[in-house]
């Protein structure tokens, strides 16, 4: 029996937590069955680490972006050359944008206006955005619906599950099925793992066909491992853990989840 084929839709493998042993991480990755990994990045800096990356290995994809956290910091020619970097043919999204008012690390004005910014520059690319949210689902969903609605063509240019992810998604049943109808899809990462987690009851709801996953590396460690780092070799815990919970096959989940990362990242080359 072959392993499941699985993606990793979202890790930062540019942090220094893996500048020792990058090479080991992936190849327990590739053992473990992750054919694909996608790294976000959360500034210009690494945003330009990642397409490194994902120019030195040729299962590594790179997302171009300037993170919530990081806005406060950056300017509009980090804009500039995150645009510029969309013409590399590594770069398959925008990514990570959005809002976290959990944290506030920019002032939230300030990262309303990266977003807007770089949702503009996923239009414009023609590219799917990955999407950051805490505690800030109802104005996220209001940018993103308002870029839905003033270009049309950028959102049927995507195939379903459409334009984007939200990643590590925070939201319930009824929030997914706004989200999905929007023509995007959400992600888990290893909190579906942890005890009490309401993410299973949701994805129970929602099921499998909107879905995603990633690891959020180095962070959210699934269980058992939890308070360890996180490495992309661990999604094969997240997919087994929804596989039991939905009473179906981990090769049905890393299938379909795999069909889904390739469709909207368009990895089909
Ligand atoms: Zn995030
Ligand atoms: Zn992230």
């Amino acid at each position: 029996m072959t392993a499941p084929n699985y993606i990793d839709s979202h890790a930062h493998l540019f942090f220094a937590d893996y500048a020792d042993d990058l090479e080991a991480v992936l190849t327990r990755a590739q053992e473990a069955g992750v054919g694909t990994i996608i790294v976000p990045g959360t500034d210009l800096k690494s945003s330009r680490e990642a397409v490194l990356l994902a120019e030195q290995h040729q299962n590594i994809f790179a997302c171009v972006g300037i993170h919530p956290h990081e806005a406060s910091k950056a300017d509009s020619r980090d804009l500039e050359e995150i645009e510029k970097l969309c013409a590399n043919p590594n770069v398959v999204a925008i990514g990570e944008i959005g809002l976290d008012y959990h944290y506030d690390f920019s002032p939230r004005d300030v990262q309303q206006k990266f977003l807007t910014a770089q949702l503009d520059i996923a239009v414009r690319n023609n590219l799917p955005v990955v999407l950051h949210t805490r505690e800030s689902n109802e104005d996220l969903y209001s940018l993103v619906e308002q870029t839905v609605k003033a270009h049309p063509a950028w959102r049927e240019a995507g195939s379903e599950p459409g334009r984007g992810v939200f990643h590590c998604f925070p939201g319930t049943a009824e929030q997914a099925a706004y989200v999905f109808s929007l023509g995007f899809c959400v992600s888990y990462p290893g909190i579906v793992t942890f005890k009490k987690a309401q993410s299973i009851d949701v994805i129970k709801e929602i099921g499998i066909r909107n879905l995603l996953l990633e690891t959020d590396s180095p962070y959210m460690t699934p269980v058992p491992y939890r308070g360890k780092r996180n490495e992309p070799a661990n999604i094969v815990l997240i997919g087994k853990k929804i596989a039991e919970s939905l009473n179906i096959s981990e090769d049905e989940v890393a299938r379909t989840t795999t069909e889904n990362a390739v469709r909207l990242f368009g990895l089909h080359r």
